[in-house]
């Protein structure tokens, strides 16, 4: 590795080399990738959530090339930005306008820029342990970090920046006695980043309402969430309404696109110049070529059939290693899920920095692509279905975790 700084472009995706060889992939189809020597892996990282509808979804790949052939870059107005912002926008109930930029990080920035310009405030809160991107606003406190461990005792502070500790509603009460100038509380419907932490029935709703009655907004970062429960908001689904949600990741099945959704009340701000925002390549032909594609293809994912098929491989993991006498569980949903040591899933931020085993995860990783899977290589990782995983994909899946799981042991 010569020029490129580690090696690599994003810092998740470092894995270790096996055998004294590096990985590198040469070719994603579906669920599966290949490397460089042409060995085929089921993949359960797919684009870290990106690529829910599998890699290469041809109708999606047969839009982006007809945009690409007409120009990818054309610094005018086109007729692919609105028709791709109304169709993502038909799956969102009231956040009916949109901002497309390329990214979920610029898209929880802006989130947060429009959260100010509108309240007038400055401070944002986040989750401890959860990850918004990597811009500066919230790049703070994400799991493994020193900050998210103080603040199970305290709370951290970054600059304009809180840490909340997520399904804890006597936390988010002290917060807002604490402190009288939030603009936004950002938060994930599940907390992914740091396992698959489920919210608590009534918590999101709870911590909603809370910051609304302290004149503070709610922003949903569904840029992991949002299109893999069902073709819409995942807080949707679960009976929250934020008044600001940020997507990425499902939503142009992995090309570089995200977005900001909010009402037009809002949104206003952006059009009164209250807010700025820029951006050479924000809703070029390509990224909405493939956001319009997707959403055609979402709408006809059978996402019940989807999560019953991830519910069984989660029941398989646990047997898998329930046969070599190691008690092993899952948290999370069917097609986005984390694997834990012991008999429970961790329920809360707490539980999750207490539990996280860095040996487990980084050996589950290791045995599991040494039989033909592929994984995130993350003491928090998360495991991925994607709608083209078919049963030859998770029998071969559910082979690997059995042998994975009889390693441990030998
Ligand atoms: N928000 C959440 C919940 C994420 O999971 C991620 C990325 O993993 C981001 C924001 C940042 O998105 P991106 O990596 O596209 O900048």
């Amino acid at each position: 590795m010569q020029h490129l700084v580690c090696g690599i472009s994003s810092g998740g995706r470092a894995v270790p080399d096996l055998d004294g060889r590096r990985f590198l992939v040469a070719n994603a189809q579906g669920p599966y990738v290949w490397d460089d020597l042409g060995r085929r892996y089921v993949d359960t990282a797919l684009g870290f959530g990106a690529t829910f509808l599998g890699h290469t979804d041809p109708v999606v790949t047969d839009a982006i090339r007809k945009a690409l052939e007409k120009g990818s870059m054309p610094a005018y107005a086109h007729a692919l930005e609105e028709e791709a912002a109304a169709s993502l926008a038909s799956h969102t109930q009231d956040l009916t306008k949109v901002v497309f930029l390329n990214s979920g990080s610029e898209a929880v920035h802006l989130a947060c820029r429009t959260a100010r310009a509108l309240t007038g405030r400055q401070k944002i809160v986040k989750m401890a342990a959860g990850y918004d991107g990597w811009f500066d606003d919230v790049a703070f406190g994400n799991a493994g970090s020193p900050e998210a461990k103080m603040a199970m005792n305290n709370r951290p502070s970054k600059g304009d920046t809180l840490l909340l500790r997520f399904n804890d509603r006597q936390d988010a009460e002290l917060l807002f006695q604490e402190c009288d100038d939030i603009a936004a509380i950002v938060l994930e419907p599940m907390m992914a980043n740091a396992g698959c932490i489920l919210a608590d029935p009534g918590y999101l709703q709870f911590v909603s309402s809370l910051a609304r009655r302290h004149g503070a907004l709610v922003i949903m970062d569904e840029v992991l969430m949002g299109f893999r429960r069902h073709a819409g908001l995942a807080s949707h689904l679960m009976g929250v309404n934020p008044d600001l949600a940020t997507v990425g990741k499902a939503i142009g099945n992995g090309v570089a696109v995200a977005a900001l959704l909010g009402t037009p009340e809002l949104m206003s701000a952006f059009e009164d110049q209250r807010v700025n925002r820029a951006g050479t390549y924000n809703g070029n032909p390509v990224a909405c070529a493939a956001v319009k594609a997707a959403m055609s293809v979402l709408d006809e994912v059978d996402y019940a059939a989807l999560d019953k098929a991830g519910d069984q491989l989660r029941r398989q993991t646990v047997e898998a290693f329930a046969r070599v006498g190691m008690d092993v569980c899952t948290s999370g949903y069917g097609t986005v899920f984390t694997i834990w040591r012991g008999k429970d899933a961790p329920s809360s931020y707490r539980e999750a920095v207490q539990r996280a085993d860095a040996d487990f995860t980084a050996k589950l990783h290791v045995e599991l692509r040494r039989n033909g899977v592929m994984s995130m290589y993350s003491t928090y990782g998360r495991h991925y279905l994607s709608s083209r995983h078919d049963e030859d994909a998770l029998q071969l899946w559910a082979d690997a975790l059995e042998l994975a799981a009889q390693s441990f042991v030998d």
